[in-house]
Formats: C-alpha cells, sequence, structure tokens
C-alpha cells in the first residue's frame, strides 16, 4: 500500500476507533495549530502536494476490500487553501466513489462546501473540527484556518443537505477554552451535529513550546498541572485524570442535555462515552 494505509495511530492503547483506511491527499498542513499532533513530520506545517496522488490511489484501491472505511484525513487537513486551486481531494473522492468506498471526511476548511455534491453520492459521513468559537483565541491557536463560526456554518450546510455531520470539539484547554462548553454544544446542536468527540489537550515537546509563546499566561498556569501532576502516556504528556473527568465530564453533560450522542478521544474514559462509535463512523448507514 502506498498512499492509503491501515490507520494506526502509533499502536496507542487508548485509541477506540474502529479498523479503518487513512489517506492524506496532501503532505503537511498550513492551518499551523500550535496543538498539532503530527509535526513528527518534517516541514510539517509546509503544505504541498503528493505527486500523482489519484494514480496512487486507484492503485491501492485494488488491494482493500470493497466498502471499507476510509478517513481523510488523519494528519493533515484534506481542505487545505491549495485544494481550493488543485482539487487533489476532489479527484480523490471521486476515485473512492468509484471504488465503493465508505468515506469519513475530517476537517476545518470551508471550501469541503464544493465537494457536497459526490459526498452527496457516497456512504458518507463529515466530521469538523472545532476548538474555540472566539476568534482572537483561533488566531493564535489555529492562525491559517477559518473562523469557527464559518466551520458551524459547514455544519449547517452539512445537515440541511443530509450528510451526516458531527463535530471534532478537540483539544479543550483549561483555563483557555474549557468555559467554552456550553456554547460549542449548543451551538453544534443548533446547526444540526449529530455526534461530538472531544479531547483535551495533550502537551508534547514541540506543541508546548508553540503554546508557551501564543499564551504565556495560560502556560504558567497549566504547567504544573501537566508536567508535576498529570501523566505521560507514550509521547505525551496528560491532565491529571480528575481534571481530564472534570472537563471531558462537562462535555458529555451538556451533549445529553441536547440529545447528542458523545465520545471521548484517547482518554481512557469510556464511560463517558454514549456513542456507537469514538470517531463518528456510525453516522454512516
Ligand atoms: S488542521 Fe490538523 S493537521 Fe492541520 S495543523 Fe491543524 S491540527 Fe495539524
Amino acid at each position: 500500500m502506498d498512499v492509503i494505509r491501515k490507520f494506526d495511530p502509533w499502536d496507542g492503547e487508548l485509541c477506540t476507533c474502529p479498523e479503518k483506511y487513512s489517506l492524506n491527499p496532501y503532505t503537511g498542513c498550513g492551518h499551523r495549530c500550535i496543538y498539532c499532533y503530527s509535526t513528527y513530520i518534517p516541514n510539517f506545517f509546509e503544505s504541498r502536494r503528493k505527486k500523482d496522488i489519484v494514480d496512487r490511489v486507484k492503485k491501492d484501491l485494488q488491494k482493500i476490500p470493497k466498502g471499507s472505511l476510509v478517513s481523510l484525513s488523519n494528519s493533515s487537513d484534506p481542505y487545505l487553501p491549495m485544494d481550493r486551486k488543485y482539487e487533489d481531494t476532489r479527484r480523490c473522492l471521486e476515485a473512492l466513489k468509484d471504488g465503493r468506498m465508505k468515506v469519513l471526511v475530517v476537517t476545518k476548511g470551508v471550501h469541503l462546501k464544493r465537494d457536497i455534491d459526490i459526498l452527496k453520492e457516497m456512504d458518507a459521513a463529515v466530521t469538523i473540527s472545532i476548538c474555540t468559537l472566539k476568534d482572537e483565541i483561533k488566531q493564535k491557536l489555529e492562525p491559517n484556518a477559518p473562523t469557527g463560526q464559518k466551520r458551524l456554518d459547514l455544519v449547517k450546510s452539512l445537515s440541511k443537505e443530509d450528510i451526516p455531520v458531527g463535530i471534532r470539539f478537540d483539544p479543550i484547554f483549561p483555563y483557555l477554552t474549557e468555559d467554552e462548553i456550553p456554547r460549542i454544544v449548543e451551538k453544534a446542536n443548533e446547526a444540526g451535529a449529530e455526534h461530538i468527540v472531544s479531547s483535551t489537550f495533550k502537551a508534547r515537546g514541540d506543541s508546548w513550546k508553540r503554546f508557551k509563546l501564543g499564551f504565556p499566561d495560560t502556560a504558567k498556569k497549566l504547567k504544573e498541572l501537566y508536567f508535576e501532576k498529570g501523566e505521560k502516556i507514550d509521547n505525551s504528556y496528560y491532565l491529571p485524570e480528575g481534571k481530564r473527568k472534570e472537563i471531558l465530564g462537562k462535555v458529555a453533560e451538556e451533549c445529553e442535555e441536547h440529545g447528542i450522542p458523545f465520545a471521548t478521544c484517547r482518554e481512557g474514559l469510556p464511560t463517558l462515552t454514549t456513542s456507537q462509535s469514538c470517531d463518528g463512523s456510525h453516522l454512516m448507514s
């Protein structure tokens, strides 16, 4: 397999995803989120095209069973600004449609709207990532990504077109975005989200450095929580379990109030999950 690979999040014990394949139409991601977990890929924030991507997708599709679940994308964003010009993601979707695959799209890119026609013809679901609705925070956390409001508008458009859509409310930062939990769940519900998956920020060497630069005051408050009271799992620093339960329990509570199924992502807190899948793949037929 060349560009479609088995989804394997570093063999992480905490991952509850169903078996699926992963396809990243582009390498790297220009959204430049300071919390990004994919920066182990060289020059990650310089997004670039993959040579002959569609031919390579077609070749890989001959090696996997029809009806397999392909998630796009897990380590970049399929709707990067450059995709407006090149449309590689659309051409990959067309190949996946011809190959009769199920598709789960995960994105912050609002020009996904362009591909609603093709998604409607597929067994597909979409998850839109949102971690704040405050523009001044978004600007520092995810400098080149669309605003939270634009992403909510996209959720609304997808819902209107009967394309199953959920929200990845992720990551949540104590002292910075946790106060937005009720509002984000309420707005997600109004927009038509059928599923919410959430997790807390996990600090890694480089993401912590970027976070400290962007939010020095919050970082001072978080340092003890992550690095003294928290725990290290694989190569990430987690908040103490009690704090994770408190934050994600709040999201679960708000979801319950609005009747939205909820799941956590790589937290080891299965009792909070009410949804049939963590990644939203159950939204497909
Ligand atoms: S959109 Fe995702 S892959 Fe791209 S920089 Fe942000 S977190 Fe990383």
